[in-house]
């Protein structure tokens, strides 16, 4: 009986195969991917949540860059990333022989991923050490630490960048396309929000030494990044009032929300909110003479929305949700290999820090700062 079967089953296959090959359309060719082409490798420092979570997993999509190091005051932590993710074990450092990278070619770039307020001496300490340097944002907690990060590197003969990550992907890039096409007319307006409910009062966000200042050097920076990248200009004043909830033990050395205007010599006028006291904001939309287009989510890592509004319709765009770190690293990477200035270099944290610096004195001051 078994062998019935089988029989029968075979001269099945024979032929529904033989009418498969009879009837079928030539087989298309295969498209064989060329070879990886040159990865740069990049050294982490400081795996915390945006290491672990977002740029040690965004390698995968990377064409340019490949992790060979990681630096962390944990050895434990260390060691099973770097088993996750190949790093060869005695490419693991602390922050005490950090500066010993300069000694281990498989190390081309330094991804600097601490609290913002070590962000200067982990630069300069990889600058010294021959290394490229992607700083997270904000670039540093002081302008005079961003001034001495821009000179360190200069001087090392190295690149320096900050990772302002939504210039790298496509729907934040359509916005400033649009914007400067001036396809619904000139902009009057840009009003942007950015905010979120902080958590544990104990993290480092809520240090002043460790974070600079609250919610504006956290995630008021991409309502100020934003209408800098739409304008394509410079503030010239700017206005602000804070404001942090008495008593609330998270906001004893920080801001909890600052909202600022800035006026751009276009006549541009940006409204904008920064808060870490109520539940997320994430938008910003330009208003021009004949309409406006904006987006939410505009800087979150996936799901980002356009929306275009022109003589009474709404237009939903939809753009390629890419992975914002690859992106932004391999960016990086190819300046590096073909000698181009990085789209974000340092110079680009410094004016951010030299503008929050002037929103902080509008507020503390109560009057209209000039920038120059
Ligand atoms: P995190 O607290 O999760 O990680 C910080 C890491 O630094 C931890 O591994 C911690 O152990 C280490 N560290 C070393 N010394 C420390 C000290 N003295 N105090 C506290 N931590 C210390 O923070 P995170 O969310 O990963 O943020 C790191 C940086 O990345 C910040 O500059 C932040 O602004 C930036 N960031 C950027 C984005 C973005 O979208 N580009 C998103 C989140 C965070």
């Amino acid at each position: 009986m078994a062998f019935d079967l089988e029989t029968s089953r075979r001269t099945f296959l024979k032929a529904v195969g033989g009418a498969v090959l009879i009837s079928a359309p030539a087989a298309p060719q295969l498209v064989v991917p060329e070879p990886p082409g040159r990865k740069l490798g990049w050294a982490i420092v400081g795996l915390g949540r945006l290491a672990i979570n977002q740029i040690l997993p965004a390698f995968a999509k990377c064409e340019k860059s490949r992790v060979t190091a990681l630096v962390s005051g944990d050895p434990d932590k260390a060691g099973k990333l770097a088993a996750r993710y190949g790093v060869d074990p005695k490419n693991i450092y602390n922050y005490a022989n950090y500066d010993s990278v300069r000694e281990n070619p498989a190390v081309d770039v330094i991804y600097i991923a601490l609290p913002n307020g070590m962000h200067a001496e982990y630069t300069i300490r990889g600058a010294r050490a021959g290394k490229h340097i992607l700083s997270e944002k904000p670039m540093a907690n002081t302008p005079r630490d961003c001034e001495e990060m821009i000179d360190a590197s200069r001087k090392a003969g190295r690149k320096l960048m900050v990772a302002y990550r939504v210039r790298y992907e496509p729907f934040n890039q359509a916005m400033i396309k649009l914007a400067g096409s001036r396809d619904l007319g000139a902009i009057k307006v840009i009003v942007s929000d950015h905010g979120f409910n902080i958590g544990d009062p104990a993290q480092w966000r809520l240090k002043k030494d460790l974070a600079g200042g609250g919610s504006l050097m956290d995630i008021g920076i991409y309502a100020l990044q934003a209408t800098r990248y739409i304008t394509g200009e410079e503030p010239v004043e700017v206005n602000a009032m804070q404001y942090s909830t008495p008593g609330d033990p998270r906001f004893k050395e920080v801001e909890e929300t600052v909202n600022f205007q800035l006026r751009y010599p276009s006549g541009v006028l940006a409204q904008c909110t920064s808060s870490y006291g109520y539940s997320g904001q994430n938008r910003y939309r330009v208003v021009t003479e004949r309409g406006w287009f904006e987006l939410e989510p505009a800087t979150s890592y996936t799901n980002l929305k356009m929306r275009v509004g022109r003589a009474g319709s709404i237009e939903e765009r939809t753009m390629p949700q890419i992975d914002h770190f690859a992106a932004e690293m391999d960016h990086f990477s190819d300046c590096i290999m073909n000698a181009k200035e990085p789209l974000t270099p340092g110079q680009e944290g410094l004016r951010d820090l030299r503008i929050m610096m002037a929103i902080y004195e509008a507020a503390r001051s109560g009057r209209t700062v000039r920038l120059s």
